[in-house]
Parts: C-alpha cells; sequence; structure tokens
C-alpha cells in the first residue's frame, strides 16, 4: 500500500506547478536515475517566430496565406508562429482537408490545390523536388501541387532556466540525460551542447521516440523518465517508467498519456517535485 504522507507531498508538489496523477509516482520520483527529454516545447519555449519568407513563382503573401490557412489546423508551435505571423483573417472553409503527420508537417487541400507544409522529408515523401536553399536551420518547406513554392524560416529559443536546471539534475543523483528530437541534426547538436545534455538523438519519427527510449532502458537497467510536449511524444509518455508532459504549449494528448503535467511549464518544476518526493520517503523509511 501507499503511504499516506506520498499524499501530502503531491500536495506540496501541485503547490510548484506540478500535478502527480498518483501516490505511486512519488516513489518512482525518487528512483529516477536517466531522464530523457523532448527538444521543442520541452527544453526550448516552442514558441516560434517567422524570421523569414522566401517564394518562388507566387508572392510571399499568397504562400504565407496558404500555410497560415493548413496551419490554422495544426496543434504544432511552428504551425502557431505561422498562422501569427499572417495575422489577418482566414476563411477556413478554404480547407476542405487536412492531416497533421506528426514528426513532418501538414498535409492538406485549399479550394483545388494539395499543399504540403513541412520538413524536407515531408515533401520528400510525396515525390516533390526540391531546390537548394541558402538557410539551414528551422526551415518550412512548402509545396503547391506537388511544386516547391517556397519556404519559411522559423526560430525558437531554449528555457532560460533550462541550463541549471540540467546541473541541478546532476546533483539528484541523475545519472544521465538524454535528448530526442524531430528536428534537424545541426538545431538539435547546438541545444545539446549548449545544455549539457550528454547525448542526443536527431530527426526521429515519433515511433523511433519510443523505440529510442526503449533501448536506453533496456542498455542502462536505470529507471528512465520521459519529458515531452508534443502528439509526437505521446506513445513514449504512455509506455515510460515515469512520463512527464509540459503543460505550456503541450497537446491534449500529451497530458492524457503523462504521469506527471508540469502546469506551469517550467523545467525547474520536475526538479522541484524529485526533492520534495525524496524529501518525504526519507521521513517515510
Ligand atoms: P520535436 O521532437 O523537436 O518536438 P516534432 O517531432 O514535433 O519536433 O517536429 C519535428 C519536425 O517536423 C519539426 O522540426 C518540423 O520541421 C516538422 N513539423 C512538424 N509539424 C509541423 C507543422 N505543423 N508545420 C511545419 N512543420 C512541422
Ligand atoms: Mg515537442
Amino acid at each position: 500500500s501507499v503511504p499516506l504522507s506520498f499524499f501530502s507531498a503531491i500536495g506540496a508538489i501541485s503547490k510548484k506547478g506540478v500535478l502527480v496523477k498518483g501516490a505511486n509516482y512519488v516513489e518512482k520520483l525518487t528512483e529516477i536515475e536517466n531522464i530523457v527529454f523532448d527538444k521543442t516545447g520541452t527544453l526550448t519555449k516552442g514558441v516560434f517566430e517567422v524570421t523569414k519568407i522566401k517564394s518562388f513563382g507566387i508572392s510571399e503573401d499568397e504562400l504565407l496565406k496558404n500555410c497560415a490557412l493548413v496551419e490554422s489546423f495544426s496543434t504544432h508551435p511552428i504551425g502557431k508562429s505561422i498562422v501569427k505571423a499572417y495575422n489577418k483573417e482566414l476563411n477556413l472553409k478554404e480547407v476542405s482537408f487536412n492531416e497533421e503527420i506528426s514528426g513532418l508537417g501538414m498535409k492538406a487541400k485549399v479550394l483545388n490545390s494539395d499543399i504540403l507544409v513541412g520538413n524536407e522529408r515531408l515533401l520528400e515523401k510525396f515525390g516533390v523536388k526540391l531546390e537548394k536553399i541558402e538557410d539551414s536551420l528551422n526551415v518550412v518547406y512548402v509545396a503547391i501541387n506537388s511544386k516547391f513554392v517556397g519556404y519559411i524560416v522559423v526560430s525558437d529559443i531554449v528555457k532560460s532556466e533550462a541550463k541549471s536546471f540540467i546541473e541541478e539534475l546532476k546533483k539528484l543523483n541523475i545519472l544521465k540525460t538524454f535528448m530526442l528530437t524531430g528536428d534537424k541534426k545541426e538545431v538539435a547538436l547546438e541545444v545539446a551542447k549548449d545544455l549539457g545534455i550528454d547525448e542526443v538523438k536527431y530527426e526521429l519519427l515519433p515511433q523511433d521516440k519510443l523505440k529510442i527510449y526503449e533501448e536506453i532502458k533496456f542498455k542502462t537497467a536505470k529507471t528512465t523518465a520521459f519529458v515531452g510536449d508534443g502528439i509526437n511524444d505521446a506513445p513514449t509518455l504512455a509506455n515510460s517508467d515515469i512520463g512527464f508532459a509540459m503543460g505550456g504549449v503541450g497537446s491534449d494528448l500529451a497530458i492524457k498519456s503523462a504521469d506527471i503535467i508540469v502546469l506551469n511549464d517550467n523545467l525547474n518544476a520536475i526538479s522541484d517535485a524529485i526533492k520534495i518526493a525524496k524529501k518525504t520517503k526519507t521521513i517515510v523509511y
């Protein structure tokens, strides 16, 4: 049975902005040895800003409008930033079909055109030939009727508390930190190096995240937490030893799949929760 003080620990942890879904997770919190993080929206703010628009054969405004129409149906932070950048009224009835392809982008029909908005892999998947472009980081590619018509550059920033939080984890006996991301190599390596994350894997699809998480668990034989925010993190959150969903820009599916929800979106709340759980446990035993 669960010690009664674990319930009061849940109360203390909730004051730090963290919702623990069951008293059994208080004990689990004390056992964490590895932490695996998603990148976008978890270690970074996940609030992107459009910094550049480049179009070929159509106007920049038309490119942005089509993207904004399509991204209105997306829950992804990149999608939200594109809708915000357009900043004009949209007639969503013009979109007769839309599908969010997790880890790749959006596929949609706007009026009579088939639109793709996403990364290089999305366009490659649908056989669109890409031209070489000079920008490298965070590029959203756009195709209309299977033709590459331009791209949008977006940028994200690392959460201000992320670096000190990763350092703090070492003091809490967390042995190793990992980052798994759907994002490109260059962005992934830069963020991991900046924050002092021990191991990083990039350009992953949602099913890759779960597979690699399970490999880490198997290889290390340690209690391994997972922290994420997106629909692409939900399968891993649901299958992790202990799963944290970031509540800021996080998707409903991630929140449903997690054991613990960081309502205030601040990474320090995770180390606070671990500290409270460990303190409670020393009192119990
Ligand atoms: P992360 O694992 O870092 O949170 P995701 O798996 O959510 O990243 O996304 C991986 C990549 O897929 C993004 O960097 C982006 O290139 C692309 N992507 C996903 N959803 C969208 C979208 N709605 N619009 C444009 N690009 C998208
Ligand atoms: Mg994410």
